[in-house]
């Protein structure tokens, strides 16, 4: 608000307003513009019109909820589902490289947020350098870190290296346990670690292995509404006869890699799509990715 001299001669300017105050002087006041000021309710026509002007589109429909299932069709769907994915991905094994169960452990210890592809890069160097756990104890903890650097948290990954082998060492004779219990003691080594362990090197079912691909798939398939591994892993094992445990990880993760990717599922060319719920897609002929 400016005070003005009582010029009432001179023209008013856009958007000025003048008002007197009770001791005869005139107050120029400058309003706002009409666009900047909120306007309250838009009509429909008002708010279109404002999306079309800066280019976004309209909201996507909301994916239909799937109908209701009964535990028992749920059971026989991922029967069919078990048998669809032995016939397609029959020979699938570990996609991470070993010759033992000690150079499995430390693979897949290197896996946590990094991909396969990658860890299978390192390991030659590391398991040619240090292949064992008796030989990894003694190593220091500059050089290792040298040899996962690429990894990504190569500093954490190199002390829980270490650390594993040489708890190995003092606790197992360098041998790997063959517990669930034993195994999660040691350093960097969780649940899926030690699934992955169990199953892979050794043929025992200790659970299922829910990485990034089972857990995406689970959920899209309907086996599973649950949001963190621990819950998708007790619903996976609620529903899969145990002989399957390990089988039906490998080939989901296996399923994730050429089929049923991230952004991109391919649900014409998906051998599940008979059993597959696509729970969150949008319909086939909606669809733009599938
Ligand atoms: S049908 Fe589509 S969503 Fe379902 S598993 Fe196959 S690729 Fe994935």
């Amino acid at each position: 608000m400016l005070r003005q001299s009582q010029d009432l001669t001179r023209p008013r300017v856009f958007g000025e307003t003048w008002r007197c105050s009770g001791n005869g002087t005139v107050k120029a006041t400058t309003v706002k513009k009409a666009g900047t000021r909120k306007t309250g309710t838009a009509g429909a026509g008002q708010k279109a019109a404002g999306r079309k002007a800066a280019g976004k589109k309209p909201a996507a429909k909301k994916p239909a909820a799937p109908p209701r299932e009964s535990r028992a069709d749920r059971i026989q769907r991922t029967d069919r589902l078990i048998g669809q994915l032995a016939e397609t991905y029959g020979d699938a094994e570990c996609a991470l490289h070993h010759e033992s169960a000690f150079q499995l452990l430390a693979a897949t210890i290197l896996s946590a947020q990094c991909t396969d592809e990658r860890v299978n890069m390192v390991t030659p160097e590391l398991f040619r350098r240090w292949p064992d756990a008796f030989a990894l104890a003694e190593a220091s903890q500059e050089d290792v870190e040298e040899v996962v650097q690429s990894t990504g948290f190569f500093r954490a990954k190199a002390t829980n290296l270490r650390g594993m082998a040489a708890m190995l060492v003092e606790q197992h004779n360098g041998e790997l346990p063959r517990t669930l219990e034993e195994l999660v003691a040691l350093p960097g080594v969780g649940r899926k670690t030690a699934n992955v362990v169990l199953g892979t090197a050794f043929g025992i079912p200790s659970g299922v292995v829910v990485d990034t691909h089972v857990k995406r798939i689970t959920r899209l398939l309907g086996l599973t509404a649950s949001t963190t591994p621990e819950k998708i892993e007790q619903d996976l094992m609620a529903l899969l006869p145990e002989t399957e445990w390990i089988n039906f990880s490998h080939r989901l993760i296996h399923h994730g890699r050429k089929i049923c990717i991230a952004r991109r599922p391919k649900c014409l060319d998906c051998p599940l799509l008979k059993d597959c719920r696509r729970v969150g897609l949008p319909p086939l002929a909606d669809a733009e990715d599938c």
